[in-house]
């Protein structure tokens, strides 16, 4: 069994957590946390050990009636590997702690590429972070477009890529972000840094990305233009190519998704955990080729898209498994890829993580 710590019990650490726990292979250790608030309470409630993030603030547990189990510096000693989802920058800082006690680790993508050995997305470069120490999950909306544009480039080759990221202005958790009743350019320098971050992964695609942040908590969507190298005849090719890509959720016509709001409202009706969404969802209307240009619209479940992510990178850095096994197993114990959608269409969704 593989001891997994998690740093950082916020959006992506409480999820992250409770994937680790389902999968066969790994147990969480325990999980360390800054502030003595309703997730802390949520944390010991679910039974996970809770750690403070320094000596400082084990009191401050104590104050509530939570005993930490120790600090970070405990959580990394009595861990094989630790998930850092500390808020973006912390992590940086934190990797001396992990040098110190030879633990590999797992950054998020709030945190500069520098941060890991690599920059990893499972379905474009597992196999690579096999012998590393150090990866980083590249953010949501990096590994939201990556999962469309790795297909794309290994099928008919992309010879440049143009995303516009409608961006949501914060998580639901996040009272104090705005914008309040606004659309901003953020930034409202092109490009954004989505692109330069997709080539972290995809070193050699071109690519332009401008982004946008708008007045919702739900998910983020992106408008993307994908010109093609050896493009097919028609859209139908490609449908069907992201029918069968495991974290791919092509959005049926019939089912009546309209936007964000929808997608989740289907996603808690489905009993998916906190109504997270794992899988891109990609509207299949949006799918059109327009000679070599191929155009999509799809949503990005913020909160939830780089857990499956997290898991492969734990089994990557730690384990013998192939991305292919690795993220099979990942995808079964979460239920990524068996979509109610599949019964209903004529799309075939045989979706084995391709290689
Ligand atoms: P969050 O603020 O929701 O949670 C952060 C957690 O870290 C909290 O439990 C906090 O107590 C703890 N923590 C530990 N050390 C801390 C310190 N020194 N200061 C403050 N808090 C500390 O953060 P999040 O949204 O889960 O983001 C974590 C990482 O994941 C960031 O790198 C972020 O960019 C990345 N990420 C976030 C999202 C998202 O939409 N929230 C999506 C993808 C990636």
């Amino acid at each position: 069994m593989l001891r997994v710590g998690i740093n950082g019990y916020g959006t992506i650490g409480k999820r992250v957590a409770d994937a680790v726990r389902a999968q066969p292979d790994m147990t969480v250790v325990g999980v360390a946390k800054q502030c003595p608030d309703y997730v802390a309470v949520g944390a010991t409630a679910e039974g996970y050990q809770l750690y403070a993030t320094d000596d400082d603030r084990r009191d401050r547990f104590r104050e509530i009636g939570i005993e930490p189990a120790g600090t970070v510096e405990d959580l990394v000693v009595a861990s094989d590997v630790i998930v850092d989802a500390t808020p973006a920058g912390v992590g940086a800082t934190n990797r001396s702690v992990y040098e110190r006690h030879d633990t590999s680790a797992v950054f998020q993508g709030g945190e500069d590429a520098t941060v890991a050995d690599m920059s990893f997305t499972a379905r474009v470069n597992y196999d690579e972070a096999i012998d590393v120490e150090y990866v980083r999950v590249v953010s949501c909306n990096t590994t939201g477009l990556a999962r469309v544009v790795a297909p794309l480039e290994e099928r008919y080759g992309v010879e440049k890529v143009r995303a516009t990221l409608v961006r949501r202005g914060g998580d639901p958790g996040q009272t104090g972000r705005g914008p309040i009743n606004d659309a901003i350019p953020d930034p409202v320098s092109i490009p954004s840094h989505h692109g330069p971050d997709l080539q972290t992964v995809l070193p050699e695609v071109a690519v332009e990305t401008i982004g946008l942040k708008v007045p919702t908590t739900m998910m983020h969507v992106h408008a993307l233009n994908v010109s093609l190298t050896d493009p097919p005849e028609d859209v139908d090719p490609i449908r069907e190519l992201f029918a069968a890509e495991d974290r791919l959720l092509t959005i049926p016509e019939f089912a009546g998704i309209d936007g964000a709001g929808t997608l989740k409202d289907f996603a808690l009706d489905a009993g998916r955990p906190r109504g997270d969404i794992w899988e891109n969802c990609l509207w299949e209307a949006s799918c059109t080729l327009e000679g070599a240009d191929f155009y999509c619209l799809q949503a990005i479940h913020q909160e939830s898209d780089v857990v499956p992510e997290n898991v492969d990178a734990l089994r990557a850095l730690t384990s013998d498994r192939r991305g292919t096994e690795s993220r099979r197993l990942t995808n079964e114990v979460l239920g990524i890829g068996a979509s109610q959608f599949a019964d209903h269409t004529g799309l075939a969704h045989d979706r084995q993580p391709a290689d």
